[in-house]
């Protein structure tokens, strides 16, 4: 995957240009030093390149339970979406 993100620091509004590989992990501010969650990319095709990378990752990790926020529901990102559906279950809450 090739590109860039813009993302901006909520703390010192520092603007950075970072790359797009690093969509859904945590950076430092290069302004403050604070840690900024960088977004996932918000083009299906980008966001499909990471998910996958990883679930995989997880996977290999054999971890118990994974949560996962869906997509939108829009028509571009129906095969993101019906490839999870299929491959997770709806979240049960623990009764109280
Ligand atoms: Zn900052």
């Amino acid at each position: 995957m090739t590109g860039t993100l813009t993302i901006k620091c909520p703390t010192c509004q520092k603007v950075m240009q970072v790359p797009a590989v690093l969509g859904g992990k945590r950076i430092r501010c290069r302004g403050c030093n604070t840690t900024i969650s960088v977004p996932m990319p918000d083009t299906p095709a980008a966001y499909a390149q990471l998910l996958y990378a990883a679930l995989r990752k997880l996977d290999e990790l054999h971890m118990r339970l994974i949560f996962i926020e869906m997509p939108p529901d829009t028509p571009e990102w129906l095969a993101i979406r019906d490839r999870l559906i299929r491959a997770t279950r709806p979240f049960q809450p623990l009764p109280q």
